[in-house]
């Protein structure tokens, strides 16, 4: 890679950010397509994202990816965001049009594209997802948006993210064809409902994720069925507890994998109006993805 004086900066602003597996895809990307781009990663928390985001814009930066624990905070210094980034209320990505930022979010655009990938199409069907964080929400407000048409969302009462998951699905419901509605996890009677007319089931927890691996979100094992679909946001492991229950019921499943590549050639697209070539990322870095 040779830098030179018009070498466009991207980046991902993060604490911690020095395991992600961004740089390596994007600069790979880059190098493939012949753009003159770089992808470095910077250590960045809330408390330093302000002054962070003002020094990368005056320098000029094309734009950039926000991982933990940014996805929030961001939202506030953009001057504008994409639909989906406004019914999530998170950015993931930010492009930067000669010193205007705009927010988007493209973790639901990945799952969705996962989905795709791996041969189902769940636009018109039911879907229940376990969970109520940043991948849930993303992924539930594209699901929405991209023509799902019901959403069973399964979350703890206690949890933070409880009163914004309700507005979520209360936004969803008042604005777009699909039907959201949040339940309890605990409301064991209300998940077998959901899953047995759903098409797809979905972890959105980090229930299962390295080191845990022994735990699962879902414990009765009668809910699956060979033709419901089970998927994990999670790729570490690369077959959840989850996963490996849902297969030996016979289920088709897939991990996190393709949602963590689709999400970043989505934000390629953004900032560089070409198509990452996924093909070749996907042999270089994501060769064990499982379908
Ligand atoms: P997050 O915003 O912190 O949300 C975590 C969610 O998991 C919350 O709903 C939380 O519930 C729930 N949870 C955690 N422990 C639980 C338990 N014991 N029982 C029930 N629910 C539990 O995190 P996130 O950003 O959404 O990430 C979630 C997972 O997705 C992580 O494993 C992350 O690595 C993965 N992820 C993957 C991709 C990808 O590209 N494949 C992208 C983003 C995230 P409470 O609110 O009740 O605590």
């Amino acid at each position: 890679m040779n830098i030179t004086g018009h070498t466009q900066l991207t980046a991902l602003l993060g604490s911690p950010v020095a395991h992600s597996i961004s740089p390596l895809m994007h600069n790979e990307a880059f190098r493939l397509r012949g753009l003159d781009y770089v992808y470095l990663c910077f250590d960045i928390n809330e408390n330093t994202l302000p002054a962070a985001v003002a020094g990368l814009k005056e320098c000029g930066i094309r734009g950039f990816n926000l991982t933990m624990p940014n996805k929030n905070r961001i939202v506030d210094l953009l001057d504008d965001l994409s639909p989906a980034a406004r019914l999530i209320g998170a950015v993931n990505t930010v492009v930067n049009d000669n010193g205007r930022l705009t927010g988007y979010n493209t973790d639901g655009i990945g799952y969705m594209q996962s989905v795709a990938d791996a041969g189902y199409d769940i636009k018109g069907k039911t879907i229940t997802v376990m969970g109520a964080g940043g991948a849930a929400t993303a992924i539930c407000a594209q699901a929405a948006l991209d023509g799902v048409d019901e959403i069973h969302i399964f979350a703890r009462r206690t949890s933070r993210f409880w009163e914004r998951t309700q507005r979520l699905a209360d936004t969803i419901n008042s604005t777009l064809s699909c039907r959201a509605c949040l339940h309890e996890n605990q409301d064991h009677s209300a998940l077998k409902s959901a899953v047995s007319k759903s098409a797809l089931l979905l972890n959105a927890t980090s229930v299962g994720m390295a080191p845990n691996t022994d735990t699962s979100i879902i414990s009765d094992r009668s809910l699956f069925r060979p033709d419901l679909i089970v998927s994990d946001v999670i790729y570490n492991p690369k077959e959840t507890l989850l996963l490996n229950q849902a297969k030996a019921a016979g289920c088709p499943t897939f991990n996190g994998m393709y949602m963590l590549l689709y999400q970043g050639a989505e934000a390629f697209r953004l900032w560089t109006g070409k198509d990452m070539p996924v093909k070749e990322i996907k042999e270089k870095f994501f060769s064990d993805g499982e379908h």
